[in-house]
């Protein structure tokens, strides 16, 4: 697998979500309850204009990558597991 997820920095959660609301996440949380889908959704629009663009941009879509395919080896094959 190609994917960046071995190499995701660590993160801290704040207190503060992290969408930009202003409103305080769950204790332990970066976002508030359902928040991360408003700044996932926010971003790709922002950054891509859309989600098929966005699937493009990174080497998905018909005749490229396969999100679903590569998501289930990562989850089979985490990360942490993965040393060698
Ligand atoms: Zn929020």
């Amino acid at each position: 697998m190609t994917g960046k997820a071995e190499q995701a920095p660590r993160l801290i959660p704040t207190g503060e979500c992290w969408c930009g609301c202003g409103r305080q996440a769950t204790l332990g949380s970066f976002f508030a309850q359902g928040h991360d889908k408003v700044a996932e959704s926010a971003i790709i629009k922002l950054e891509y204009g859309g989600v098929p663009q966005f699937l493009v941009a990174h080497g998905f879509g018909p005749g490229g990558r396969n999100a679903k395919w590569e998501l289930r080896e990562l989850l089979e094959n985490p990360p942490s597991v993965r040393r060698s």
